[in-house]
Protein backbone atom coordinates (compact mmCIF):
# COMPACT_ATOMS: atom_id res chain seq x y z
CA UNK A 1 0.00 0.00 0.00
CA UNK A 2 1.51 3.70 -1.03
CA UNK A 3 2.45 5.80 1.69
CA UNK A 4 -0.11 8.84 2.37
CA UNK A 5 0.93 12.58 3.40
CA UNK A 6 -0.99 14.21 5.47
CA UNK A 7 -0.07 17.87 6.78
CA UNK A 8 -1.06 20.03 9.32
CA UNK A 9 -0.35 23.59 9.37
CA UNK A 10 -0.15 26.69 12.42
CA UNK A 11 0.50 30.14 10.85
CA UNK A 12 2.95 31.61 12.26
CA UNK A 13 3.31 29.19 15.49
CA UNK A 14 7.14 29.34 16.59
CA UNK A 15 8.83 26.65 17.12
CA UNK A 16 10.46 28.45 20.35
CA UNK A 17 6.38 28.98 21.71
CA UNK A 18 5.54 24.82 20.89
CA UNK A 19 8.97 24.38 22.82
CA UNK A 20 7.34 26.29 25.83
CA UNK A 21 3.96 24.70 25.92
CA UNK A 22 5.85 21.28 25.57
CA UNK A 23 7.40 21.73 28.90
CA UNK A 24 4.71 23.89 29.86
CA UNK A 25 2.41 20.02 30.00
CA UNK A 26 0.23 22.02 27.58
CA UNK A 27 0.60 19.81 24.27
CA UNK A 28 0.95 15.97 25.62
CA UNK A 29 -0.17 14.85 22.22
CA UNK A 30 2.06 16.60 20.32
CA UNK A 31 4.74 16.12 22.86
CA UNK A 32 4.63 12.37 22.60
CA UNK A 33 4.47 12.74 18.39
CA UNK A 34 8.00 14.76 18.67
CA UNK A 35 9.60 11.74 20.41
CA UNK A 36 8.85 9.94 17.16
CA UNK A 37 9.95 12.59 14.44
CA UNK A 38 12.29 14.78 13.53
CA UNK A 39 11.13 18.65 15.13
CA UNK A 40 13.13 21.80 14.50
CA UNK A 41 13.24 25.16 13.79
CA UNK A 42 13.08 26.12 10.34
CA UNK A 43 13.34 29.81 8.68
CA UNK A 44 10.53 31.88 6.61
CA UNK A 45 11.34 33.52 3.46
CA UNK A 46 11.95 37.01 2.47
CA UNK A 47 9.31 39.03 2.48
CA UNK A 48 8.60 36.61 6.02
CA UNK A 49 4.39 36.87 5.30
CA UNK A 50 1.38 34.05 4.85
CA UNK A 51 1.32 34.37 0.95
CA UNK A 52 5.12 34.55 0.19
CA UNK A 53 5.55 31.95 2.87
CA UNK A 54 2.91 29.35 1.87
CA UNK A 55 3.45 29.96 -2.14
CA UNK A 56 7.15 28.73 -1.17
CA UNK A 57 6.06 25.76 0.54
CA UNK A 58 3.54 24.70 -2.95
CA UNK A 59 6.35 25.64 -5.03
CA UNK A 60 9.46 25.20 -3.38
CA UNK A 61 10.62 28.32 -4.54
CA UNK A 62 11.89 31.65 -3.01
CA UNK A 63 9.30 34.52 -3.89
CA UNK A 64 11.17 36.21 -6.59
CA UNK A 65 10.85 32.98 -8.49
CA UNK A 66 6.99 32.42 -7.73
CA UNK A 67 6.13 36.23 -7.76
CA UNK A 68 4.37 36.24 -4.65
CA UNK A 69 5.79 39.19 -3.14
CA UNK A 70 3.21 40.25 -0.49
CA UNK A 71 0.01 40.73 0.15
CA UNK A 72 0.17 43.97 -2.04
CA UNK A 73 2.25 44.61 -5.16
CA UNK A 74 2.65 47.28 -7.93
CA UNK A 75 2.42 47.58 -11.86
CA UNK A 76 5.55 50.03 -11.66
CA UNK A 77 4.12 51.00 -15.32
CA UNK A 78 0.60 52.29 -14.01
CA UNK A 79 1.48 52.38 -10.06
CA UNK A 80 -1.28 50.70 -9.83
CA UNK A 81 -2.06 47.74 -6.79
CA UNK A 82 -1.93 44.52 -7.82
CA UNK A 83 -2.97 41.98 -5.36
CA UNK A 84 -1.05 38.32 -5.96
CA UNK A 85 -3.19 35.73 -5.77
CA UNK A 86 -3.02 32.23 -7.12
CA UNK A 87 -3.21 33.14 -10.64
CA UNK A 88 0.32 35.28 -10.65
CA UNK A 89 1.77 32.32 -9.23
CA UNK A 90 4.87 31.47 -12.13
CA UNK A 91 5.45 27.98 -10.72
CA UNK A 92 3.95 24.21 -10.17
CA UNK A 93 2.77 23.57 -7.36
CA UNK A 94 2.64 20.42 -5.08
CA UNK A 95 -1.05 19.94 -5.83
CA UNK A 96 -0.91 20.11 -9.84
CA UNK A 97 2.27 17.56 -9.86
CA UNK A 98 0.25 15.31 -7.05
CA UNK A 99 -2.98 15.35 -9.52
CA UNK A 100 -0.49 14.56 -12.83
CA UNK A 101 0.71 11.41 -10.78
CA UNK A 102 -2.60 10.17 -10.19
CA UNK A 103 -2.88 10.84 -6.32
CA UNK A 104 -5.73 12.30 -4.77
CA UNK A 105 -5.47 15.50 -2.86
CA UNK A 106 -7.24 17.60 -0.23
CA UNK A 107 -6.52 21.11 0.28
CA UNK A 108 -8.19 23.17 2.85
CA UNK A 109 -7.92 27.31 3.48
CA UNK A 110 -3.99 26.99 2.66
CA UNK A 111 -3.07 30.65 1.28
CA UNK A 112 -2.85 31.95 -2.51
CA UNK A 113 -4.64 29.04 -3.53
CA UNK A 114 -7.59 31.08 -4.63
CA UNK A 115 -8.94 31.83 -7.11
CA UNK A 116 -9.32 28.01 -7.22
CA UNK A 117 -7.41 25.73 -9.98
CA UNK A 118 -8.78 22.19 -11.33
CA UNK A 119 -6.97 19.52 -9.70
CA UNK A 120 -7.46 15.61 -9.10
CA UNK A 121 -9.42 16.00 -5.65
CA UNK A 122 -10.78 19.31 -3.85
CA UNK A 123 -9.05 22.53 -2.92
CA UNK A 124 -10.65 25.13 -0.35
CA UNK A 125 -9.58 28.05 -0.99
CA UNK A 126 -7.81 30.07 1.86
CA UNK A 127 -6.30 33.70 3.14
CA UNK A 128 -7.04 36.61 0.67
CA UNK A 129 -10.00 34.42 -1.14
CA UNK A 130 -13.07 36.43 -0.32
CA UNK A 131 -15.95 34.49 -0.87
CA UNK A 132 -15.99 30.78 -0.24
CA UNK A 133 -18.56 30.06 -2.70
CA UNK A 134 -15.88 30.96 -5.65
CA UNK A 135 -13.22 29.72 -3.78
CA UNK A 136 -13.25 26.15 -4.54
CA UNK A 137 -12.71 23.23 -6.72
CA UNK A 138 -14.89 21.55 -7.45
CA UNK A 139 -17.36 24.69 -7.22
CA UNK A 140 -20.34 22.94 -5.88
CA UNK A 141 -18.38 22.14 -2.88
CA UNK A 142 -18.58 25.90 -2.07
CA UNK A 143 -22.40 26.20 -1.45
CA UNK A 144 -22.06 23.36 0.40
CA UNK A 145 -19.67 24.89 2.78
CA UNK A 146 -21.44 28.22 3.10
CA UNK A 147 -24.71 26.18 4.01
CA UNK A 148 -22.83 24.56 6.87
CA UNK A 149 -20.92 27.69 8.41
CA UNK A 150 -17.75 27.24 7.18
CA UNK A 151 -15.78 30.51 7.17
CA UNK A 152 -11.87 31.74 5.67
CA UNK A 153 -10.88 33.71 8.50
CA UNK A 154 -12.40 35.23 11.65
CA UNK A 155 -13.78 39.04 11.86
CA UNK A 156 -10.38 40.79 13.05
CA UNK A 157 -12.95 44.04 12.72
CA UNK A 158 -14.44 42.56 15.96
CA UNK A 159 -11.02 42.67 17.74
CA UNK A 160 -11.36 46.58 17.77
CA UNK A 161 -14.54 46.82 19.19
CA UNK A 162 -13.88 43.76 22.10
CA UNK A 163 -11.29 41.21 22.00
CA UNK A 164 -13.22 38.57 23.86
CA UNK A 165 -16.03 38.99 21.12
CA UNK A 166 -13.25 38.08 18.48
CA UNK A 167 -11.70 35.74 20.59
CA UNK A 168 -14.98 33.63 20.96
CA UNK A 169 -15.10 34.18 16.93
CA UNK A 170 -11.70 32.74 16.61
CA UNK A 171 -12.79 29.45 18.29
CA UNK A 172 -16.06 29.11 16.48
CA UNK A 173 -14.15 29.48 13.08
CA UNK A 174 -11.60 27.04 13.95
CA UNK A 175 -14.02 24.05 15.52
CA UNK A 176 -16.06 24.67 12.00
CA UNK A 177 -12.60 24.23 10.49
CA UNK A 178 -12.03 21.09 12.41
CA UNK A 179 -15.46 19.87 11.80
CA UNK A 180 -14.74 20.46 7.92
CA UNK A 181 -11.72 18.89 7.88
CA UNK A 182 -12.91 15.56 9.41
CA UNK A 183 -16.44 15.83 7.58
CA UNK A 184 -14.14 15.27 4.23
CA UNK A 185 -11.31 13.23 5.91
CA UNK A 186 -14.15 10.71 6.07
CA UNK A 187 -15.84 11.25 2.93
CA UNK A 188 -13.23 11.13 0.56
CA UNK A 189 -10.28 8.92 -0.39
CA UNK A 190 -6.98 10.71 0.41
CA UNK A 191 -3.45 10.52 -0.95
CA UNK A 192 -2.51 14.04 0.29
CA UNK A 193 -4.68 16.09 2.67
CA UNK A 194 -3.70 19.55 3.91
CA UNK A 195 -5.46 21.69 6.80
CA UNK A 196 -4.41 24.82 7.62
CA UNK A 197 -5.11 27.04 10.15
CA UNK A 198 -4.76 30.70 10.15
CA UNK A 199 -6.46 31.08 13.39
CA UNK A 200 -2.60 30.97 15.40
CA UNK A 201 -1.36 33.83 13.48
CA UNK A 202 -4.54 35.77 14.13
CA UNK A 203 -4.39 35.08 18.00
CA UNK A 204 -1.03 35.97 17.66
CA UNK A 205 -1.28 39.54 16.16
CA UNK A 206 -3.86 39.99 18.98
CA UNK A 207 -2.29 38.47 21.70
CA UNK A 208 1.21 37.54 21.95
CA UNK A 209 2.43 39.88 24.28
CA UNK A 210 -0.75 38.56 26.41
CA UNK A 211 0.80 35.32 26.42
CA UNK A 212 4.22 36.62 26.73
CA UNK A 213 3.71 38.43 29.40
CA UNK A 214 1.00 35.87 31.34
CA UNK A 215 -1.75 38.57 31.48
CA UNK A 216 -4.37 37.37 33.04
CA UNK A 217 -7.26 38.30 30.88
CA UNK A 218 -5.97 36.76 27.90
CA UNK A 219 -3.52 33.78 28.79
CA UNK A 220 -5.37 30.80 29.56
CA UNK A 221 -7.84 31.48 26.21
CA UNK A 222 -4.23 31.80 24.48
CA UNK A 223 -3.24 28.37 25.97
CA UNK A 224 -6.76 27.10 25.04
CA UNK A 225 -5.87 27.39 21.57
CA UNK A 226 -2.78 25.21 21.41
CA UNK A 227 -4.97 22.74 24.18
CA UNK A 228 -7.35 22.74 21.23
CA UNK A 229 -5.02 21.57 18.23
CA UNK A 230 -3.24 19.43 20.70
CA UNK A 231 -6.15 17.38 20.73
CA UNK A 232 -6.38 17.63 17.07
CA UNK A 233 -2.83 16.01 16.71
CA UNK A 234 -4.21 13.76 19.05
CA UNK A 235 -7.04 12.75 16.88
CA UNK A 236 -5.02 12.73 13.32
CA UNK A 237 -2.91 10.46 15.18
CA UNK A 238 -5.67 7.91 16.26
CA UNK A 239 -7.24 8.40 12.57
CA UNK A 240 -4.23 8.19 10.38
CA UNK A 241 -2.62 4.82 9.72
CA UNK A 242 0.22 4.09 11.22
CA UNK A 243 2.79 3.92 7.91
CA UNK A 244 0.92 7.59 6.73
CA UNK A 245 3.66 10.49 7.01
CA UNK A 246 2.50 12.90 8.81
CA UNK A 247 4.49 16.81 8.49
CA UNK A 248 3.31 19.51 11.08
CA UNK A 249 4.69 23.15 9.96
CA UNK A 250 4.52 26.74 10.55
CA UNK A 251 5.35 29.50 7.88
CA UNK A 252 7.47 31.80 10.31
CA UNK A 253 7.66 32.62 14.02
CA UNK A 254 5.99 35.31 16.07
CA UNK A 255 7.25 38.31 18.60
CA UNK A 256 5.73 40.88 20.86
CA UNK A 257 5.43 43.69 19.15
CA UNK A 258 7.61 46.80 20.03
CA UNK A 259 6.53 49.32 17.34
CA UNK A 260 4.83 49.43 14.13
CA UNK A 261 7.05 51.40 11.91
CA UNK A 262 6.19 53.77 9.05
CA UNK A 263 7.97 53.95 6.82
CA UNK A 264 6.73 56.37 3.61
CA UNK A 265 5.99 58.44 6.98
CA UNK A 266 10.13 58.28 7.27
CA UNK A 267 10.69 58.65 3.44
CA UNK A 268 8.77 61.58 3.44
CA UNK A 269 10.63 63.33 6.82
CA UNK A 270 14.06 62.37 4.85
CA UNK A 271 12.76 64.19 1.59
CA UNK A 272 12.79 61.02 -0.24
CA UNK A 273 8.76 60.75 -0.73
CA UNK A 274 5.99 63.27 -1.67
CA UNK A 275 2.29 63.18 -2.28
CA UNK A 276 0.48 65.55 -4.97
CA UNK A 277 -2.55 65.16 -2.33
CA UNK A 278 -2.95 65.65 1.33
CA UNK A 279 -4.56 62.65 1.54
CA UNK A 280 -3.20 59.93 -1.09
CA UNK A 281 -4.84 57.13 -1.62
CA UNK A 282 -2.57 55.14 -4.07
CA UNK A 283 1.50 55.47 -5.20
CA UNK A 284 -0.13 57.71 -8.81
CA UNK A 285 -0.34 60.37 -6.04
CA UNK A 286 3.18 60.18 -5.71
CA UNK A 287 4.69 63.39 -7.20
CA UNK A 288 7.03 63.04 -9.78
CA UNK A 289 10.28 64.28 -7.62
CA UNK A 290 9.81 61.17 -5.00
CA UNK A 291 13.09 59.25 -5.25
CA UNK A 292 11.43 55.59 -3.05
CA UNK A 293 8.51 54.42 -1.37
CA UNK A 294 7.62 51.71 0.30
CA UNK A 295 5.30 48.31 0.39
CA UNK A 296 4.52 45.94 3.38
CA UNK A 297 6.66 44.70 5.21
CA UNK A 298 9.98 46.61 4.79
CA UNK A 299 10.11 46.95 0.90
CA UNK A 300 11.69 49.61 -0.63
CA UNK A 301 11.18 50.53 -4.40
CA UNK A 302 12.93 53.47 -5.74
CA UNK A 303 11.30 55.78 -8.67
CA UNK A 304 13.18 55.01 -11.63
CA UNK A 305 13.13 56.52 -14.72
CA UNK A 306 11.95 54.27 -17.90
CA UNK A 307 10.06 51.63 -14.54
CA UNK A 308 8.02 53.88 -12.77
CA UNK A 309 4.91 55.92 -14.44
CA UNK A 310 7.05 58.72 -13.51
CA UNK A 311 10.60 57.73 -12.79
CA UNK A 312 13.00 59.92 -11.87
CA UNK A 313 16.23 58.50 -10.46
CA UNK A 314 18.60 57.62 -12.96
CA UNK A 315 19.54 53.77 -13.69
CA UNK A 316 23.17 53.25 -12.96
CA UNK A 317 25.43 55.84 -10.56
CA UNK A 318 22.54 57.14 -8.99
CA UNK A 319 20.37 54.60 -8.37
CA UNK A 320 23.49 53.36 -6.79
CA UNK A 321 23.56 56.69 -4.81
CA UNK A 322 20.35 56.56 -3.96
CA UNK A 323 20.48 53.05 -2.15
CA UNK A 324 23.25 53.76 -0.48
CA UNK A 325 22.14 56.84 1.18
CA UNK A 326 18.73 55.35 2.32
CA UNK A 327 21.21 52.20 3.82
CA UNK A 328 22.94 54.56 5.39
CA UNK A 329 20.31 56.55 6.74
CA UNK A 330 18.04 53.45 8.09
CA UNK A 331 20.98 51.77 9.91
CA UNK A 332 20.83 54.97 12.09
CA UNK A 333 17.28 54.52 12.87
CA UNK A 334 16.12 54.26 16.80
CA UNK A 335 12.55 54.07 18.25
CA UNK A 336 12.10 56.94 20.75
CA UNK A 337 13.41 54.85 23.29
CA UNK A 338 16.83 55.43 21.88
CA UNK A 339 16.88 51.45 20.22
CA UNK A 340 17.86 50.85 16.92
CA UNK A 341 14.97 49.64 14.68
CA UNK A 342 16.91 48.21 11.45
CA UNK A 343 18.68 45.14 11.82
CA UNK A 344 20.18 44.47 7.93
CA UNK A 345 19.47 46.25 4.88
CA UNK A 346 19.46 44.13 1.56
CA UNK A 347 20.05 45.03 -1.27
CA UNK A 348 17.38 43.17 -4.23
CA UNK A 349 20.70 41.12 -5.48
CA UNK A 350 21.48 40.19 -1.93
CA UNK A 351 17.98 39.42 -1.25
CA UNK A 352 17.81 37.67 -4.04
CA UNK A 353 20.96 35.92 -5.44
CA UNK A 354 19.26 33.65 -8.00
CA UNK A 355 17.04 36.17 -9.30
CA UNK A 356 16.00 36.28 -13.33
CA UNK A 357 15.62 39.04 -15.97
CA UNK A 358 12.38 40.23 -14.41
CA UNK A 359 13.49 41.12 -11.01
CA UNK A 360 14.49 44.59 -11.65
CA UNK A 361 10.98 45.02 -12.83
CA UNK A 362 9.17 43.08 -10.05
CA UNK A 363 11.56 42.93 -6.90
CA UNK A 364 12.29 45.69 -4.36
CA UNK A 365 15.44 47.64 -4.89
CA UNK A 366 15.95 47.39 -0.85
CA UNK A 367 14.47 45.03 1.72
CA UNK A 368 14.72 46.37 5.76
CA UNK A 369 15.14 43.27 7.80
CA UNK A 370 13.72 45.10 11.44
CA UNK A 371 15.20 44.46 14.57
CA UNK A 372 13.07 41.76 16.62
CA UNK A 373 9.41 43.24 17.66
CA UNK A 374 9.26 46.12 14.71
CA UNK A 375 6.41 45.79 11.43
CA UNK A 376 7.57 48.25 9.18
CA UNK A 377 4.04 49.35 7.69
CA UNK A 378 3.20 50.42 4.16
CA UNK A 379 0.71 52.97 4.70
CA UNK A 380 0.81 55.68 2.38
CA UNK A 381 0.00 58.04 5.37
CA UNK A 382 0.61 58.18 8.89
CA UNK A 383 0.13 60.81 11.56
CA UNK A 384 3.38 59.15 13.76
CA UNK A 385 6.39 57.66 12.42
CA UNK A 386 6.30 54.66 15.53
CA UNK A 387 3.16 53.43 16.53
CA UNK A 388 1.37 51.14 18.80
CA UNK A 389 -2.06 49.91 18.11
CA UNK A 390 -4.15 46.96 18.64
CA UNK A 391 -1.90 44.84 17.36
CA UNK A 392 0.51 43.08 19.77
CA UNK A 393 2.39 40.48 17.89
CA UNK A 394 4.31 40.38 14.66
CA UNK A 395 6.16 38.12 12.55
CA UNK A 396 9.25 37.40 12.24
CA UNK A 397 11.68 35.68 9.50
CA UNK A 398 13.05 32.74 11.61
CA UNK A 399 12.09 30.22 14.46
CA UNK A 400 9.32 28.62 11.75
CA UNK A 401 8.67 24.74 13.04
CA UNK A 402 8.72 21.40 11.19
CA UNK A 403 7.57 18.16 12.49
CA UNK A 404 8.14 15.65 10.21
CA UNK A 405 6.93 11.54 11.10
CA UNK A 406 7.42 9.10 8.48
CA UNK A 407 8.98 10.92 6.03
CA UNK A 408 13.22 12.58 5.45
CA UNK A 409 13.95 16.06 5.45
CA UNK A 410 16.64 18.01 3.47
CA UNK A 411 19.50 18.05 5.70
CA UNK A 412 21.25 20.81 7.47
CA UNK A 413 19.57 24.88 8.00
CA UNK A 414 15.72 24.32 6.43
CA UNK A 415 13.69 26.97 5.09
CA UNK A 416 10.15 26.85 4.41
CA UNK A 417 10.94 26.44 0.19
CA UNK A 418 13.37 23.94 0.59
CA UNK A 419 11.38 22.04 2.55
CA UNK A 420 8.20 22.45 0.22
CA UNK A 421 11.00 21.67 -2.84
CA UNK A 422 11.95 18.23 -1.19
CA UNK A 423 8.14 17.20 -0.98
CA UNK A 424 7.98 17.07 -4.97
CA UNK A 425 9.27 13.92 -4.83
CA UNK A 426 7.14 12.59 -2.21
CA UNK A 427 5.62 9.85 -4.40
CA UNK A 428 8.07 7.97 -7.24
ZN1 LIG B 1 0.30 37.24 10.27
Amino acid sequence: MNQRLFILALDGTPFTLLNELLQMGIMPHLKKLTEQSVFKSMDSVLPPVSSSAWASFMTGKTPDQHGIMGFVDRDPATLEWVLPNASHLRSQTLWQKYSAQQKRVFTMNVPVTYPPKPLNGISICGFLGSDIVKGTYPAEIGLLLKARGYRIDADTELAKQDLNLFLNDLFKVLEKRIETLWHFYDQEAWDVFMTHIMETDRLHHFFYEYYEQRDPRFYERFLNMYRRLDALIGEILDRTAPQDALLLLSDHGFTTMKYEVYLNKWLQENTFLSFSKPNPLSLQDLTPQSLAYSLYPGRIYLNVRGREAHGRVEQGIEYEQVRNRLINLLRQLKDPQGNFVVKQVLRREEAYPQAGNTAFTQLPDLIVLPEKGYDFKGNLQHPVLFDKTIFNGTHTADNAFVLAHGLSLPPGELAIDRLGASLFSFFR
